[in-house]
Formats: C-alpha cells, structure tokens, sequence
C-alpha cells in the first residue's frame, strides 16, 4: 500500500506546518504528543468500496472506526481537514465519567444514577433520556478501555454542575484534547485503517432507502465511494457563524471557541437523506473565553478552586453552576465581562495555565492588591472579596452564593493572577437525532438503514445545556457504539 509516511511528532509537527490557531498547536505542546507514525493513506490507494466510511476524523470518529476494525469491519475515514482531530484536539477539562476505577482509586464515590441526574438537571430536563442512560451506563467502561489503548485518564477534576470530581483527564492534570487525540491517532495507524485527509465529504448516498455510500472530494479530485454502512462523526457546527445565528439570532456578534472545520457539513448531509435534526437552536456559550484570541479558560481552572469577580471586584454567582447560568450572570455585569482570579498553588494544578501565560492571556501581582491595581479594580475590595472567598474555603460553606465543589483549597499562594474572560460560543447541542444504537432516525423515528452517527453531529445527549466534560464522553462513547453497531450490521 503506497501510503506517506511521515516519522515525526505527529501533533507538534504536522500542526506547526499548518495555519492553525495557536490553541491547537499549544494544545499539543501542553499534553506532549508521542512519537508515531503519521501514515495517512495516499488518494491513489482510495479503493471502491469499504464496509463502513467514517466521515470526520475527531474523537467520535477515530473511536468509531478503530470499534468497527476491531469488530472485524473494513473501514476509512474521510477527513476533510489535513490533520486529524477536530475540535477535540482543543478540548481541556476533560472525560465524565462515573463509578470508573481511577475514581475508586481516589476514594470518590459516585454512581451512574447520581451522574444520570446531574446531566438531566444540567440539561433542564430537556435531554434524551435513554442516551443519557447510555451515556452514563457505559462511562467506566469507556474509560478502561481507552486505557486498554494506552490512553489513560487518571487525573480526576470536577466541572460545574456536577457534585463530585468526575472529569478524566491525563495523569499530570494536562489537557485532554492533545492527548486524547494523540492516543486515538496511534491506535487508527496500529490497526491500518486507511486514513484520507484533505478529503471533503460532500454528499450521504443512498437507494430505497439504504445508504449506499458517499461522494467525496480527495484533494480536488472527485470520488463516489461504495459503503453498506456510512458513519456521520462531522462535529458540530459552531465554527459556523451563520449557521449559529440562523438557528439562534440571539448569538450575533459572540466569538467562538470551534475550530474552522465545525460547519454542521453532517447536519445538512444527513437531513438530504431524510435524517431528523432535534435541539438546532440550543448552542452553548462557555462563560469564560478570553475575547481577543477566542481562547477557552478551561473549567478546570474553576473546578480546582478559582473565583470568578466582576469589575467592581466581588464575586456575583456561583462559578460552577452550569454554562448556562454562569453565562448568564457573566453577562449581566459591567462591561458583561468578569476577571477569573487564582493563586500559584493552583497554578501547579491545572496545567493549561503556562499555555494562557505564554499567549500572554494572564495578569500578575505579587500581592492581591498589586494585581488588582494591575487590572485596575479597587485593592480594598478585591481583598476583600478574597478574604471572604477563603473564609468560606476553611468553614466548608458559601453563604454568599452557595457554591459547593471545587473549594477545597484556599487562594493564598502568591503571586497571584487574573484572565479577563467573557462568554462566547462553545458547542452545538442539537444535531442528527440517534437511538442508542446510534443509528440515525428520520422524521418517523424509524433507523435509515446504514446509517450511524456520533458525537457532536448528533443532538438529544445534553438537551438545553452540556455539561462539561460530557461531550467527551458523548463522543467515545457513542462513536464506540457507531463503530460495533455498524460493524455488526455489515457482517
Ligand atoms: C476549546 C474547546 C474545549 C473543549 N473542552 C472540552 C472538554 O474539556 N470536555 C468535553 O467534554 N468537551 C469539550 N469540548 C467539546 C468537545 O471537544 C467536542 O464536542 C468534541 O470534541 C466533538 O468531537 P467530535 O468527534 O464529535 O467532532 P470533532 O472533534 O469536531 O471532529 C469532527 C471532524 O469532522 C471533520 N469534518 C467535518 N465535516 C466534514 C466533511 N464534510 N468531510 C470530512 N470531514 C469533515 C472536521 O474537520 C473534524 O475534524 C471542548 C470544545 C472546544 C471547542
């Protein structure tokens, strides 16, 4: 098989010769890609038909196509992009999941239900139930087994709305995204699967019915391509700002996290098909992205003890209440921006804090005042607001505004630092509508046959309002499902 074959470090070599964001680049020096092989399949070796075509090559998608291998499928992917990864190349908090064995190991306790009702409350009500149950059900297991392929998420931080840690990341508290990306790539090249880059899906094929395949454009170059099974893992579409505001107006002028290739391509393929789209209109925006470079404050930095201050220097909300409500009440202050203020300590804790300080995102003060003359907020009250913050650390109660997680530890280390954040567009909730099997339904719920879709594409997991680090395991573990199902269908 002719395929090219570059030795390198795979993330930090192939990104650094793209025109990517910083985030993504960064990202990857954060985590500390391995040495592999990037073997991407050369279009000459594009043959007429595969059992399954995974289109978009993310977290969702590589998990379904190493699943389907693995079941004893023969399957590509199509990736229009030239690297792999997607937005989860840029995820950071981390992977929910309950009962899993890192937890245990940690003394946590947790159950699936208690996981189950924080994503519905999450979601308002709204989610799909028995994804959710899925989702929940299959969590540990999803986490061992990425372990079993070497990626193993050990490290366990909390995001807002849940009440114990739950978000897997990698053992050194460094971003997910990298790593994960990394260890899914590996594991795509260990087992062969051809790998098509630079190749735009452009149209789901179908007959009576069924799906027949897809037409995709490699390299300028058109291709109609047989498959009994196509799995839709195109991410959301939340780099697509006209896409966002014709679903929700409301969204006008926000900036967004997403990387240039979420453009909803898989919706709209989908819906050509006959596909149902459910929650379009539900996107979220993350309460803390800093303005100027778009760039995610990861909810770690919350969940391992920050406090967020409007520019009168007090503390106004709970900052790990859900997305929707810290959005919210971020956007109600002056200038509806705020200041997220944290210590050294914590600093050694969340890992992703040097990439912001080398993007030149963080301000410093050897002393709270000091910092908060840098950011030009009256000294007095700033440490004030902290003096209280830390009175409410050590009593185990806060009175003011009755946040519970991530305030185990006191800020008090200095120096001592602030990012000034504002919300802005993070994910798209709605998407392909799913059943458990992760086959796609049209308008009268009935599965098209052939047709499975996973992660980001699909809508109905999260309802009104993802929680964090709940597409994380959205995506391994419905792209999972994708790739055994469809594997099972074709065989
Ligand atoms: C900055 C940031 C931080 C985040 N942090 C977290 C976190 O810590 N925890 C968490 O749970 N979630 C997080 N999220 C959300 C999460 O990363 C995404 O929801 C998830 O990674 C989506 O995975 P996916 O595989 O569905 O899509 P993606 O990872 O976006 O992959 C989809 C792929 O499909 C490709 N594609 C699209 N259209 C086509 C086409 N027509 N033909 C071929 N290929 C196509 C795209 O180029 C892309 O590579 C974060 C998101 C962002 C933006």
């Amino acid at each position: 098989m002719k395929s090219v074959l570059i030795m390198c470090l795979v993330l930090s070599s192939i990104v650094g010769s793209l025109t990517v964001s910083a985030q993504d680049s960064e990202t990857d020096a954060e985590t500390g890609a391995s040495e592999v092989t990037a073997d991407f399949t050369h279009p000459d070796d594009l043959a007429e038909s595969y059992d399954v075509i995974v289109i978009g090559a993310g977290g969702g998608g590589m998990a379904a196509a190493i699943a389907a291998k693995d079941a004893g499928s023969n399957v590509a992917i199509f990736e229009k992009m030239p690297i792999l990864g997607g937005n989860t190349l840029k995820s950071s908090a981390g992977m929910n999941a309950s009962e899993s064995k890192f937890q245990e190991a940690e003394g946590i306790e947790d159950s699936n239900e208690l996981f189950f009702e924080e994503t519905m409350a999450g979601g308002h009500d709204t989610n799909d139930e028995e994804l959710v149950h899925y989702l929940v059900d299959n969590s540990a297991s999803a986490i061992e087994w990425l372990d079993s392929m070497g990626i193993t998420l050990s490290s366990i931080t909390t995001t807002g709305g849940m009440s114990v840690p739950r978000a897997h990341r990698p053992e050194d508290g460094s971003a997910i995204g990298g790593y994960l990306v990394d260890g899914l790539q590996r594991n795509v090249f260990e087992r062969e699967i051809p790998t098509f880059v630079n190749a735009n899906v452009t149209e789901i094929l179908e007959e009576d019915g069924a799906v027949t395949g897809v037409q995709v454009n490699i390299e300028g170059n058109e291709h109609q391509v047989n498959a009994k099974a196509v799995i839709i893992a195109t991410g959301g579409f939340g780099g697509n700002l006209e896409m966002v505001t014709d679903n929700n107006p409301d969204l006008e002028g926000f900036v967004t996290t997403n990387h240039e290739g979420a453009t909803g391509d898989g919706l709209v393929m989908a819906q050509e098909v006959g596909a149902q789209l459910v929650d379009m209109d539900q996107i979220q925006i993350h309460p803390t992205v800093e303005q100027e470079t778009s760039y995610l404050i990861t909810e770690a930095v919350r969940g391992e003890g920050a406090i967020l201050v409007n520019k009168e220097g007090e503390r106004f909300f709970n900052e790990l209440d859900t997305r929707d409500a810290v959005s919210q009440a971020i956007l109600s202050q002056t200038d509806s921006s705020a200041y997220v203020i944290f210590d050294q300590a914590l600093r050694g804790r969340v890992k992703a804090i040097d990439q912001y300080e080398s993007m030149g995102l963080v301000k410093v003060g050897d002393t709270i005042e000091e910092l908060a003359t840098t950011i030009e907020l009256d000294p007095e009250v700033l440490s004030q607001t902290l003096s209280i913050w830390n009175d409410s650390v050590a009593n185990g109660t806060d009175d003011n505004f009755g946040r519970t997680t991530g305030m185990e530890i006191a800020l008090e280390e200095a120096p001592f630092y602030a990012i000034n954040i504002a919300p802005g567009i993070h994910h798209t909730m709605g998407g392909v509508k799913i059943n458990t099997n992760a086959q796609v339904l049209n308008e009268a719920d009935e599965a098209i046959t052939g047709l499975y879709a996973a992660g980001e594409a699909s809508g109905g997991v999260h309802g009104s309002n993802r929680i964090g680090g709940n597409a994380i395991a959205d995506i391994i573990i419905f792209g999972r499902q994708a790739g055994e199902q469809s594997a099972l269908f074709v065989n």
